[in-house]
C-alpha cells in the first residue's frame, strides 16, 4: 500500500538536512526543518520549506536529540515522516519506536530491525549465522579486566577493545600487550560511556593495516533487497574516514563480487528495508571480514549515486512511501540494472587545522569560493561569505564528489576543485586532501587504513 507523504520532517541540520530536502523537493513533498539556537543564522534552515526552532532551553547537541520535543513538533506540524539523517537520532531504536506509536513513518529500518542491528556485537552474530566471515572475538561485552586478559591471551596480540555502541572511530583501543589492555580497557569505558551512554566494550582481533571496503544496499518493504556495489573507504584518520571512492580498484572482481553477496546474505536475512550500508575489512592477504552494519543513510553515500545514478535518499523516501525497488518511481528492476559506470571520489572539506592536529577551527568565514564545474558535485553545509563556525557541531563544510570515465581523471576532477575552493578566515583541510589526492598510492587505488598515520609528510 502507498502512503503519499505530504510533509517530512528533518531532525537534522547541515549538509544532509540540505541534502534531503533537495530530495523532498524534488519528489514535491514539503521539507520541514528543525533547528536549535546555536543554528539560529545556518544556512540549512533556510532551504527547507519550513522551519522551527527546538530545544529553546537546550544546548546545542541535546536540542537535535530531543525524542519528545521534535515528534511533538512533529505532530503539530501535520508531519507524515521523519528523516534522521546521520548521527543524532538516526540510529536511536526508542526514537524510531515512537515515530511508529505516534503513526509518523520514521525513514529507515523498522525500530526491531535497528535492534538486531545495530550493535556491534549483535550484527557479527547475525552475520555469522548465514556464514559470513567476521574477525575473532568475543560474543559479548566484556565485564571485568581479567576477561579480557583471558580472551586477549587466547587470540593473541595485538587486539582491539571497541564500544559495542560505538561510532565515528569512538571508544575504540588498539592494544599490543597486556599492560597497555589494563589501562585501554578503562579509558574505552568512559569514552563509549561519555559519546553513547553505553559502556559495552567487547574484543576483536586487530587486523594490521586492512581496507576498509563497504556494500550499499537498498531494500524495500516487500522483501525485495539490491546492492549498490562497493566503497573503498581506507583513506581514514584516527579510523575516521576522509576521502572514499567507488569502485574499489584494488579488488578483483572475483573479491568485489564475494563482498557483494556476503553484504547482501546478511541484509536479505534481516528483510533489511530502506538504506544501509554493510562495512567489511579486507586483510593484506585479500580475507574479508564484517565489521559492522549502519542502517542509515552515511556521508559517502554521494559517491555511489554518482556512478550508479540512483539516487539513494530519494529511493529511502519513497521506500518509506510503500512504493516497491522496481515501482516505475525507483525502478531498480533487478540486480542486474544497477550498473555503475565510471569512478567517483569524495573528499570531505572540514573546518580543521591539519597543522595544529586537526582541532576544529571556529570564527567567521571572510571568503568562500567553491570550484564546480564538469564531473564536480557539491554537498554544502554551512559555507558561505560571512557564515560563523561555531564550535558545537561536526566540522564538515562541503562535500566535494568527482565523476569521470577513469580514476585518474577522477582524482584530476578532484584536485581540481580542491585547488579552485577559496576559503579565508578560518583554517580547513583543503591543503592536506590535495597533499593525499597527489599521493602515488593514492592513485593506485592502494591505500590502507594506515596510510595517513605513515605519511606525516601529509600534513606539511
Ligand atoms: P565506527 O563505528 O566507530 O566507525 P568501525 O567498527 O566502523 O567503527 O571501524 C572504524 C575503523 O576502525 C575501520 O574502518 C578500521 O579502520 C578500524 N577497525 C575497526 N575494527 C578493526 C579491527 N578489528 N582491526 C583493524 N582495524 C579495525
Amino acid at each position: 500500500m502507498i502512503k503519499k507523504f505530504k510533509r517530512i520532517l528533518v531532525a537534522n541540520r547541515g549538509e544532509i538536512a540540505i541534502r534531503i530536502f533537495r530530495a523532498c523537493n524534488e519528489l514535491g513533498i514539503r521539507s520541514v526543518a528543525i533547528y536549535s539556537n546555536e543554528d539560529k543564522c545556518s544556512l540549512f534552515r533556510t532551504k527547507a520549506d519550513e522551519a522551527y526552532l527546538i530545544g529553546k532551553n537546550k544546548g546545542p547537541i541535546e536540542a537535535y536529540l530531543d525524542i519528545d520535543e521534535i515528534i511533538n513538533l512533529a505532530l503539530k506540524k501535520g508531519v507524515d515522516a521523519i528523516h534522521p539523517g546521520y548521527g543524532f537520532l538516526s540510529e536511536n531504536v526508542e526514537f524510531a519506536r515512537k515515530c511508529e506509536e505516534v503513526g509518523i513513518e520514521f525513514i529507515g529500518p523498522s525500530a526491531a530491525m535497528m535492534d538486531q542491528l545495530g550493535d556491534k556485537i549483535k550484527s557479527k552474530i547475525a552475520a555469522q549465522n548465514v556464514g559470513v566471515p567476521t574477525i575473532p572475538g568475543v560474543e559479548k561485552p566484556i565485564t571485568s579486566e581479567e576477561e579480557a586478559v583471558r580472551f586477549a591471551e587466547l587470540c593473541g596480540y595485538p587486539i582491539m577493545l571497541k564500544a559495542a555502541a560505538g561510532g565515528g572511530g569512538r571508544g575504540m583501543r588498539i592494544v599490543r600487550n597486556e599492560n597497555e589492555l589494563l589501562s585501554s580497557f578503562r579509558s574505552a569505558k568512559n569514552e563509549a560511556k561519555k559519546a553513547f551512554g553505553i559502556d559495552d566494550i567487547f574484543i576483536e582481533k586487530y587486523l594490521e593495516s586492512p581496507k576498509h571496503i563497504e556494500v550499499q544496499i537498498l531494500g524495500d518493504k516487500y522483501e525485495n533487497i539490491v546492492h549498490l556495489y562497493e566503497r573503498d573507504c581506507s583513506i581514514q584518520r584516527r579510523h575516521q574516514k576522509v576521502i572514499e571512492f567507488t569502485p574499489a580498484l584494488s579488488l578483483t572482481k572475483e573479491k568485489r563480487d564475494a563482498i557483494c553477496d556476503d553484504a547482501l546474505k546478511i541484509a536479505r536475512a534481516v528483510n533489511y528495508r530502506s538504506a544501509g550500508t554493510l562495512e567489511f575489512l579486507v586483510d593484506k592477504h585479500g580475507n574479508h571480514y564484517f565489521i559492522e552494519m549502519n542502517p542509515r543513510v552515511q556521508v559517502e553515500h554521494t559517491v555511489t549515486e554518482m556512478t550508479t545514478g540512483i539516487d539513494i535518499v530519494q529511493s529511502q523516501i519513497l521506500i518509506a512511501q510503500g512504493y516497491s525497488l522496481d515501482s516505475e518511481e525507483i525502478g531498480i528492476y533487478s540486480q542486474e540494472h544497477v550498473q555503475p559506470r565510471g569512478f567517483s571520489i569524495q573528499c570531505r572539506i572540514t573546518t580543521e587545522d591539519p597543522t595544529n592536529n586537526f582541532a576544529p577551527d571556529t570564527g567567521k568565514i571572510d571568503i568562500y569560493r567553491t570550484g564546480s564545474g564538469f564531473g564536480i558535485r557539491l554537498d554544502g553545509g554551512n559555507g558561505f561569505t560571512g557564515a560563523i563556525i561555531s564550535p558545537y557541531y561536526d566540522s564538515l563544510l562541503v562535500k566535494t564528489t568527482s565523476w569521470a570515465l577513469t580514476f585518474k581523471d577522477a582524482v584530476r576532477k578532484s584536485l581540481r576543485s580542491a585547488k579552485e575552493l577559496k576559503i579565508s578566515g578560518i583554517k580547513t583541510n583543503i591543503d592536506f586532501l590535495i597533499n593525499v589526492l597527489n599521493h602515488p598510492t593514492f592513485k593506485e587505488g592502494e591505500c590502507n587504513t594506515n596510510f595517513i598515520a605513515e605519511h606525516p609528510e601529509l600534513f606539511n
